[in-house]
C-alpha cells in the first residue's frame, strides 16, 4: 500500500451545478474504487486561473488516500473520472470541469512518457501547496523539503520586504 496525494481542481460545471460539485462528485468516485482508501481531504480553495486568464476561478483541494495500485493503474483511474466528468483537453491549461494530478507516489520519483511525480509544479502553486500542507504540514517531498517550508517559501517569494 502506498500514500498518495492527489491534486483536484475544476473551473467549470459540465453536468453538476459547480465546480465544487464535480469536486464533491470526483471524491465519491475515487472512495468507490475498491483498491483505494480515502483518508483525508483539505478545505476546498478558490484561486486564480493560471495560463490564459479569459476563465473563470477554479476551486482546488488535495486528497490523501492509500492505494495498491502502480502510478499507471491509478492515473488510469484518474483520466477515467475526469471524462466521466466530461473533461475536454482543447487548450492547454485552460478550463475544465475537473483535473485529477498525482502529486506524491510514496517516495517515488517517477519520469516516463505518462507520469512525473512528484508533479513538476508543485512547489510553484500555491493553490496545491496550501492545502497539501493544510492536511498534511509535515510531508516531505523528494528532493524539495518539508511542505511547511515550501509553502513559507512560496509567500515570501511573492512578498518584498521594504
Ligand atoms: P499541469 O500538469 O501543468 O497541471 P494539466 O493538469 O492541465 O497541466 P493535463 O492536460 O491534465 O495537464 O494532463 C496532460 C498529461 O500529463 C496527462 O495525459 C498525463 O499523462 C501527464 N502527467 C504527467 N505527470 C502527471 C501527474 N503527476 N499527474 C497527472 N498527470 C500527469
Ligand atoms: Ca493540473
Ligand atoms: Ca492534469
Amino acid at each position: 500500500m502506498t500514500i498518495v496525494y492527489i491534486g483536484v481542481g475544476s473551473n467549470l460545471c459540465g453536468d453538476f451545478t459547480s465546480p465544487k460539485q464535480n469536486i464533491t462528485s470526483a471524491i465519491n468516485a475515487l472512495t468507490k474504487i475498491q483498491s483505494i482508501q480515502m483518508i483525508r481531504v483539505s478545505s476546498f480553495y478558490e484561486s486564480k486561473p493560471i495560463g490564459p486568464q479569459d476563465q473563470s476561478d477554479y476551486i482546488n483541494a488535495v486528497i490523501k488516500l492509500e492505494t495498491s495500485l502502480d502510478p499507471t493503474d491509478l492515473l488510469d483511474n484518474l483520466q477515467t473520472i475526469e471524462n466521466h466528468h466530461g473533461r475536454e483537453r482543447s487548450q492547454y491549461w485552460g478550463p475544465r470541469t475537473l483535473d485529477l494530478d498525482i502529486l506524491l507516489f510514496g517516495d517515488q520519483i517517477i519520469h516516463n512518457d505518462r507520469l512525473t511525480v512528484p508533479h513538476t509544479e508543485i512547489c510553484n502553486r500555491a493553490f496545491v501547496l496550501v492545502p497539501l500542507s493544510e492536511i498534511e504540514p509535515d510531508c516531505i517531498i523528494p528532493e524539495k523539503g518539508i511542505v511547511s517550508s515550501l509553502v513559507s517559501n512560496l509567500i515570501q517569494a511573492e512578498l518584498k520586504i521594504l
